[in-house]
């Protein structure tokens, strides 16, 4: 039995003021995966703050024609708002791929960006792993690795971040905002996941005792050319062995601007500006899309369990980005294979 104590914010600088004040306390919010880690003794928090009550439960279209997510907003509310399945209904696909319902609804925007890797290593504590526990090695690399990083892995970890919401909201553009004890700032989506380098013990660019408030989402939302397509062992309550969220803009049947951004294969949603300007300009089909795929696949290494994934990523954009072009998105409500 490990004692924590509990509390509750009452407004968001109470909040600031209570997690900047103890560098072992956690905020809590749905809960579905800070519970997890302390069943798990992964997380073991002095105290935890819970933020439930503060006011940041708002979807609200912004003054540029973006749409701001306040950080509580359930995973559940946010894929069913009208705005964002009228406007971003790629995010809203991403949402629905992701967990359970139950999950969903318990589930919150800032917690699903911070939410923490699912490699098995790092939940269990009688094996080494540098993310847990600095410097005591990455079991991954030499085990049970078919789940894991196949861009942008270092000597210390290779591990994924697991989100699905995420990978959409990377390549929307958008920002979280977050407030701190020196104030407030805002961190572009590409900048707030960090890759392991040597720290992999930090997943976020968050500074401790910042919180974050919201997510903003520019106006461009690929409401009509979008998809998000995620490939994984079961069709739902899994995790992603790869996904991507693929947007186009066509003039008739040539790519003016095509964005995308891989889940499951990186330790932050992975976008290549090279791969995505080989898009522009050219015509909306299987070759160009696949010259996309050899070019963010350049670096790509798999490792003894994972190398399958190389084949299935290039696989993955090829259907996604032709899924996009169609207009004809992945449906995640049901097995269809469109
Ligand atoms: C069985 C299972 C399957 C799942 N499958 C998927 C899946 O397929 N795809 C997917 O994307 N996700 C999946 N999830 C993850 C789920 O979406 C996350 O657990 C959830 O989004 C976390 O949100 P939460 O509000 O419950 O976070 P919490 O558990 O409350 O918090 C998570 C972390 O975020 C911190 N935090 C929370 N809010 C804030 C804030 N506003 N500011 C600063 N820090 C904050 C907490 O301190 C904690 O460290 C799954 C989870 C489970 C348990
Ligand atoms: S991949 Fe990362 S999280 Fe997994 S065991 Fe290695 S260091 Fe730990």
């Amino acid at each position: 039995m490990i004692n924590f104590q509990y509390s509750r914010a009452n407004n968001v600088a109470d909040a600031v003021r209570q997690i900047a004040a103890d560098p072992k306390a956690r905020l809590i919010a749905g809960g579905t995966n800070l519970i997890d880690l302390m069943k798990m003794d992964v997380e073991q928090p002095t105290r935890v703050i819970d933020i439930t009550r503060l006011p940041l439960k708002q979807v609200e279209p912004t003054a540029h024609g973006g749409l701001r997510i306040g950080a509580l907003v359930r995973n559940t509310d946010l894929a069913y708002h009208p705005l964002v399945e009228e406007r971003y209904p790629l995010l809203a696909s991403a949402i629905m791929a992701g967990a359970s319902q139950q999950l969903r609804n318990m589930a919150s925007t800032g917690g699903n960006l911070l939410q923490r890797t699912r490699c098995s290593y790092f939940y269990d504590t009688a094996t080494p792993c540098n993310k847990r526990e600095p410097g005591t090695g990455c079991s991954a690399i030499e085990g049970l690795n078919r789940m894991h990083a196949i861009l942008g892995a270092s000597a210390a970890c290779i591990a994924v971040h697991p989100s699905d919401m995420c990978v959409a909201m990377r390549i929307l553009d958008a920002t979280v905002h977050v407030v701190g004890p020196a104030g407030s700032r805002v961190i572009p989506i590409a900048d707030f996941h960090r890759l392991p380098g040597d720290t992999p013990q930090r997943d976020t660019n968050l500074d401790a005792g910042e919180i974050i408030t919201a997510v903003e989402l520019p106006p461009k939302g690929f409401a009509a050319n979008h998809t998000y397509l995620k490939i994984r062992d079961r069709s739902s309550y899994a995790f992603a062995l790869v996904s991507i969220a693929a947007g186009l803009e066509l003039d008739g049947d040539t790519i003016k601007e095509g964005r995308f951004a891989l889940g499951g294969v990186a330790h932050k949603p992975w976008r290549d500006a090279q791969a995505e300007a080989v898009l522009r300009g050219q015509p909306a089909n299987a070759a160009t899309f696949a010259r996309a795929a050899d070019v963010l696949l350049r670096e790509a290494r798999g490792y003894r369990y994972n190398a399958f994934k190389i084949d299935l990523v290039r696989r993955c954009i090829v259907r996604g980005l032709s899924q996009a072009a169609r207009g004809r998105p992945q449906s995640q409500s049901s097995k269809k294979i469109v």
